[in-house]
């Protein structure tokens, strides 16, 4: 996979973050992507199934261990390092409430925090202090998981330096622990999955139960095909009122309908759901149970006839979170609608809704048109100037010096 010059820049930009802070040379620089979701939206936390698949934009940390117990992180977001000490981490989290550090600190001293705690008791306070240094070029709050980058990268660069020798599914709980307890933020465990497990032209289907996955090729390039993503630049965010109340929609659901989770519950289901549930929990997890089952009809769609023929889901999955889970805002609905009016294969709003990006299947002639037609919609509308730009199926984590 060959890095963008952007991506290429930030990998230079953590390691110029580290030689500014610590004055000396990272022992390494490691890296984990972004990843858009192809489908299957709102049912990793319902023991479902995603098909995400992870991208060229990656995070990177520069990092080295240091003689003491201390752990600082610094990011180009941010012109303040934090620093604490290893066992501080344990009186900062889990955090009820906002963490009581920055909040993107909270992120990378999660992890660090998760992943001591895996230690058996004691241990943890043998391990050496680190500075890590981060920088990324994936946009951030587009429901591209810049937040599953950065865990995993300072994951990565942890359980390397720490000789942890955890395996990806491993850093991907560690990431999302970190996400939930220390950050705050209630999310499943998709993201993580996604950044840690990628392959290069293919996407991931994951059993969020079990976690068991499959590598699914997607085969879009043979086919002429791009995915589009339209960042509408209006930022959700996780932590506030709209994801919890579908959270506890759907948790209502399960408990009405007496299974475990959403998972556990078919379309053919549907009928006594609707018996059971207000209107709104039952358009709820109407989205649940079929989003679940249009995975499982994408997966083999593209084995049995390739990837012209998921548009149809993707539009369904777009009207779903549109009309039974209502996440979309119009800013989505615009740029889905104009992207299939252009021609576009498929479209739908990816991510965790109320902002965020839509990703469209467009043939590789129609990038440029479908691109502008979304801008003059958006600025016929008075919406913000969109932000597109195309992502491809890539690789996992990795060492990168
Ligand atoms: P998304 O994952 O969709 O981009 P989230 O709200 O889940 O959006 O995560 C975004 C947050 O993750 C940012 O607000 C910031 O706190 C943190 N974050 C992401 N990338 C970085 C980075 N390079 N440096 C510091 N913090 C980051
Ligand atoms: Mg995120």
């Amino acid at each position: 996979m060959t890095a963008t010059i952007r991506t290429v820049a930030a990998h230079r930009a953590a390691a110029d973050l580290f030689r500014t802070l610590t004055g000396s040379a990272p022992a390494g620089v490691w890296s984990a992507p972004g990843r858009a979701n192809l489908i299957g939206e709102h049912t990793d936390y319902n023991d479902g199934f995603v098909l995400p698949f992870a991208i060229q934009h990656r995070t990177f940390a520069a990092a080295r261990l240091r003689e003491d117990g201390r752990i600082r992180v610094a990011s180009t977001f941010s012109p303040e390092p934090v620093e604490v000490t290893l066992a501080e981490l344990d009186a900062l989290f889990p955090s009820a409430g906002a963490p009581a550090v920055a909040e993107w600190a909270a992120y990378p001293l999660g992890v660090a925090w998760a992943l001591r705690a895996l230690l058996p008791d004691g241990s943890g306070s043998s391990l050496a202090g680190v500075d890590l240094a981060i920088a990324s070029d994936v946009p951030v709050g587009a429901g591209l998981s810049s937040s599953a980058a950065i865990e995993g990268a300072a994951g990565s660069a942890l359980n390397e330096l720490w000789e942890l020798g955890l395996d990806p599914v491993a850093l991907a709980q560690v990431g999302r622990r970190a996400e939930n307890d220390a950050v705050g933020a209630p999310t499943g465990i998709m993201d993580q999955m996604a950044s840690m497990l990628g392959v290069a032209n293919a996407a991931l289907f994951l059993d969020c139960r079990t976690l068991e996955t499959r590598s699914v090729p997607l085969g879009f390039a043979e086919a002429g095909l791009e995915v589009l993503v339209i960042d509408t630049g209006v930022k959700h965010a996780h932590t506030t009122g709209g994801y919890r109340e579908r959270r506890a929609s759907c948790e209502r659901g399960a408990a009405a309908l007496g299974v475990p989770a959403l998972r556990d519950v078919t379309v053919a289901d549907l009928p006594r759901a609707a018996e059971l549930l207000d209107d709104v929990d039952f358009r709820r997890v109407r989205h649940v149970v079929t989003e679940d089952q249009r995975v499982l009809d994408t997966v083999s769609v593209l084995a049995a006839e390739g990837p012209r023929a998921i548009g149809p889901l993707l539009v369904a999955s777009h009207a779903s979170m549109r009309d039974d889970f209502e996440i979309s805002i119009p800013e989505l609905d615009v740029a889905v609608d104009t992207a299939l009016a252009q021609g576009a294969i498929g479209a739908r709003m990816t991510g965790g809704g109320f902002g965020g990006a839509a990703i469209a299947l467009v043939d590789h002639a129609l990038v440029g048109p479908v691109s502008d037609a979304v801008r003059t919609a958006f600025a016929d509308r008075g919406f913000a100037d969109p932000h597109l730009f195309t992502v491809v199926p890539s690789d996992g984590p990795r060492r990168d010096a």
